[in-house]
């Protein structure tokens, strides 16, 4: 079982000059799924893990898959003004213009153990926001991990200390 036999390039999306990894294959095998899930998992060798954080969107849905593999709970971290309880926000910048992103001040607690999520690491400015979520809400970041890292835009530079993990590499 390859799981990158379930990640699909689509040329030109969502612009021209883009080349999307697409995952709703890999999301639409039950196998594939497990395999990937599994490789998420044995990264974290057994580190106790409180709350899984996952981006919106694609961060949603191996984040609560490994919640449920973790005991553990989950945390969306949204777009603004979808979450609707008292939120922190956090923003970064896109090539053009900037981007915030929303988490709820109460669902993180001093020293939890937190596991980040999303599909892809691309420049780094989506995880970037979320760790700084979750480090102002004084959550202990033990890993963020990915689906995929996108090497060649050097995303992991901007997370600095936080280990990372990809269960796929470009
Ligand atoms: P970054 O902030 O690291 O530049 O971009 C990462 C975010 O953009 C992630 O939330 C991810 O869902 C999305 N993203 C960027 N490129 C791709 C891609 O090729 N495929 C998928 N599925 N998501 C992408």
């Amino acid at each position: 079982m390859k799981i990158e036999n379930y990640i699909r390039d689509i040329q030109d999306f969502p612009k021209e000059g883009i080349l999307f990894k697409d995952i709703t294959p890999l999301l639409n095998n039950p196998q594939a799924r497990t395999e990937c899930l599994k490789i998420l998992v044995d990264s974290l060798k057994g580190q106790q893990i409180d709350k899984v954080v996952g981006a919106e969107s694609r961060g949603f849905f191996f984040g609560m898959l490994l919640a449920n593999e973790l005991n553990a709970g989950f945390v969306p971290v949204r777009k603004p003004k979808k979450l609707p309880h008292e939120t922190i926000s956090a923003s970064y910048e896109l090539e053009y213009g900037i981007d915030t992103l929303e988490m709820h001040r109460d669902a993180i607690q001093k020293g939890d153990r937190i596991l980040i999520h999303d599909d892809v690491l691309a420049t780094g400015g989506t995880a970037k926001a979320v760790c700084d979520l979750v480090t102002e809400l004084g959550g202990e970041i033990v890993q963020c991990n990915f689906l995929m890292e996108l090497s060649f835009l050097n995303g992991r530079d901007k997370l600095g200390k936080f280990p990372i993990f990809a269960a796929l590499t470009y």
